[in-house]
């Protein structure tokens, strides 16, 4: 009765195991799980006010979503792709409530196969993909025998890296060439300061081979608001199949939390920018104070991945010696043994504290 692949997830969920464990220290700064702090702008409380009082009249009330979402939603998400000269079509972008689940969702649209994966990676790939039945496979460049789908995470959680133009370019005609299909999460793309795309679809080839997977739980401080959207190209040919499951699975996302949505990345796109900003000096801050040691991230990324050793006795290292709650890097897959990651979604006054403990913690190596 049971779907028995039920069986083959790990028994927790990584962050609830080690966000157990860290509460319940004391005078721990927490920098594992990665949750954002900031309140949000005020413009985009305000926009869900007006959007809640709507709903109180007659003529303005409204019912179930579009279950692709509202189209002053999906302008708005095309407006924030075209400041970067990506022209991306309102019936190609599907609102969701995030990545984690429209990912998981999206996985109904194309036949179990095989799934390569980086790793280390979000563990909600993981997960998803054996919920559906797929294959599994890890990677560490390109495999000879072609997979179905290839999950691509730039910038990349855990490690920080953001993919080059040149790297993601290979990508897509490796996906073209073998007739596989890219699934790419942007969720940190509004961290990238220096070259490397922001969207798949900067590089040329990639509307034919790429669905995008974003959300605003980063970018605009929404991981409480839920909400997110998903770009299929028409040349991909799963745009209609795509909006078929959608319309069975799901009942969209509430108008009130568009409407949020479409501030952020308008009107207040500034505000929401700075936001990403904070984070992103909290990264730079706590990686210059680990200038000679080993890691990625620290930039065009809100984490830092920090070459250490065993990753689970670190882990206790911090927490019990430096009051350092960070995630051993072995909860992201076995590839990242030997690693923690730090996440910069804290305050100023925490990064600050923390890049102290971390220099003595690497000074002492
Ligand atoms: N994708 C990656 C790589 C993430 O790190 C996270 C959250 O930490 C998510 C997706 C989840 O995004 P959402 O809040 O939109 O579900």
């Amino acid at each position: 009765m049971i779907n028995k692949n039920l069986n083959k997830l790990s028994e927790q969920y990584l962050f609830s195991e080690i966000g157990k464990i860290i509460k319940s220290r004391q005078n721990v700064i927490n920098l594992s799980v990665g949750d954002v702090k900031l309140p949000l702008p005020s413009a985009v409380v305000e926009a869900g006010k007006k959007a809640a009082e709507e709903l109180k009249y007659k003529q303005t009330f409204r019912g179930y979503p579009p279950e692709t979402g509202y189209d002053f939603f999906k302008r708005a998400v095309i407006s924030y792709y075209n400041c970067r000269g990506t022209i991306i079509d309102e019936s190609e972008v599907f609102a969701s409530d995030g990545i984690k689940s429209d990912m998981s969702l999206f996985l109904n649209v194309i036949e179990q196969g095989k799934v390569l994966l980086p790793s280390p990676c979000y563990p909600a790939y993981i997960d998803a993909n054996i919920l559906r039945g797929n294959e599994l496979e890890f990677y560490d460049g390109f495999p000879p025998k072609a997979p179905d789908i290839i999950i691509i995470c730039s910038p990349d959680n855990p490690t920080g890296r953001a993919m080059s133009r040149i790297e993601l370019t290979e990508w897509v005609a490796y996906a073209r060439k073998n007739n596989s299909l890219i699934l790419y999460d942007a969720a940190y793309e509004a961290f990238i300061t220096n070259d490397a795309p922001r969207s798949i679809y900067e590089i040329d080839g990639a509307r034919e081979c790429a669905v995008e997977f974003c959300s605003l739980s980063k970018t605009a401080g929404f991981t409480g608001v839920r909400c997110g959207y998903t770009i299929v190209p028409k040349e991909c040919g799963l745009n209609a199949a795509w909006r078929r499951v959608k319309s069975c699975l799901s009942n969209g996302v509430s108008y009130i939390t568009q409407r949020m949505a479409e501030c952020a990345l308008t009107e207040a796109l500034s505000e929401t920018m700075s936001n990403v900003k904070y984070y992103a000096d909290n990264a730079a801050i706590m990686a210059e104070a680990l200038s000679g040691a080993e890691f990625s991230g620290g930039q065009n990324s809100p984490y830092i991945w920090l070459k250490c050793g065993d990753s689970y006795k670190e882990f206790y290292k911090l927490l019990d010696e430096f009051g350092l709650g960070v995630t051993p890097g072995i909860g992201f897959g076995q590839g990242g043994e030997g690693y923690v990651r730090i996440n910069a979604f804290c305050t100023r006054d925490d990064a600050v504290t923390a890049a102290e403990r971390l220099k003595q913690y690497s000074s002492l190596r």
